[in-house]
């Protein structure tokens, strides 16, 4: 089978490697879409790295079950979006459905364990989730990383009818953010730093965008949001750019008693002072990935139309680094997929 794998030189290549057989209570999916997401450039850069050289990049998959081991109910044949961290089922974060902070499974598929950017992944039964019907193996892929994220930052930010939320970043996740949010009943601003993002986002149920096109733009976002909002500032600020800067802009977007939500990272710290929190009782709210249910969740709300994937380009598995340059010069509107099969 052909895999993109990134050694240790951090080169990325698609190499032919063994054909996998399932053991008891996993399954092996025939994987026929797989996103490419801005977290694959951390690992191209080194800044997150595998527990070992070479690995099987990605980790947004969706495909077919193939083969089946002993114990699995899971049909041959059935569609299925790959949950990507790995669980126990039997923590007390997996009994509280909080899957991805699990406390005895380090692994997650493409961040330390073979991912999805290959004809072939293997993954216990559990992480298979199947896709229903009306929903497409590149949107489910989507919905893997991307979808559940989106779903799980709006959770936990307890947004409420009628609220106002800022979305920073129109990117993968920010633009299925948007849907939820607006789905969920608040008022959504974009922020993001072409015109042609932000027309996607109104398309998508933001009703007002601010432009940052220069890093300086970040400096003016907080008077901006406050203009749009007759002074009052963002319930919620969802960031997913994750500079200092950017952040600074979010907390200072705040009205009082609103979150940020603290999503996406760079290499960059947070740096300000607890009295900008303080003053206005506003409030940290940090998220990573997403729980097993919020994948299900993703793809319900996809099935219903209530939730829909931007796909921006697709690429055959050896466009994995053309697909990589284009997220790297932010000139992805959506999210970009690869065909892998059929
Ligand atoms: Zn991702
Ligand atoms: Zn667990």
């Amino acid at each position: 089978m052909r895999a993109v794998r990134i050694h240790e030189d951090l080169s990325l290549r698609v190499d032919e490697t063994d054909d996998l057989t399932p053991k008891p209570g996993e399954v092996v999916v025939r994987i026929h879409a797989a996103g490419v997401c801005g977290t694959d450039l951390h690992i191209l850069d080194g800044m997150i790295k595998p527990d070992a050289y070479p690995m099987t990049l990605g980790h947004e998959a969706a495909g077919l079950v193939d083969a089946v081991g002993e114990g699995v109910s899971l049909e041959v044949g059935t569609p299925v979006a790959i949950y990507n961290k790995i669980f126990c089922g039997r923590c007390e974060q997996c009994l509280k459905g909080r899957t991805n902070i699990c406390d005895n499974e380090p692994e997650q598929l493409g961040f330390n364990r073979d991912g999805g950017d290959a004809e072939y992944v293997v993954v216990p039964e559990q992480n298979a989730a199947p896709v229903p019907d009306g929903v497409d193996l590149a949107t489910a892929s989507v919905l893997t990383c991307a979808g559940m994220t989106a779903m799980h930052a709006t959770k936990l930010s307890s947004l409420q009818l009628g609220d106002t939320a800022v979305v920073d970043g129109i990117g993968g996740v920010g633009i299925i953010v948007v849907q939820a949010a607006a789905h969920a009943g608040a008022r959504v601003i974009a922020v993001g730093d072409s015109e042609d993002k932000l027309d996607l986002a109104r398309a998508h149920g933001a009703s007002d965008g601010v432009l940052v096109d220069t890093p300086e733009s970040y400096e003016t976002v907080a008077e901006r949001v406050r203009k749009l909002t007759d002074g009052r500032g963002a319930d919620v600020f969802f960031e997913l750019v994750g500079t200092t800067q950017t952040m600074n802009a979010g907390i200072r977007s705040l009205a009082k008693g609103g979150r940020f939500v603290s999503t996406g990272y760079t290499d960059q710290q947070l740096e300000i002072h607890p009295i900008e929190f303080i003053l206005s009782e506003t409030s940290f709210v940090s998220t990573v990935a997403a729980t097993r249910l919020d994948l299900q969740d993703a793809l319900t709300l996809a099935s219903v139309g209530a939730l829909m994937v931007p796909i921006a380009g697709r690429y055959p598995i050896e466009g994995i680094g053309d697909a990589l340059d284009a997220l790297r010069k932010r000139a992805v509107l959506g999210r970009q997929v690869l065909d892998i099969a059929g």
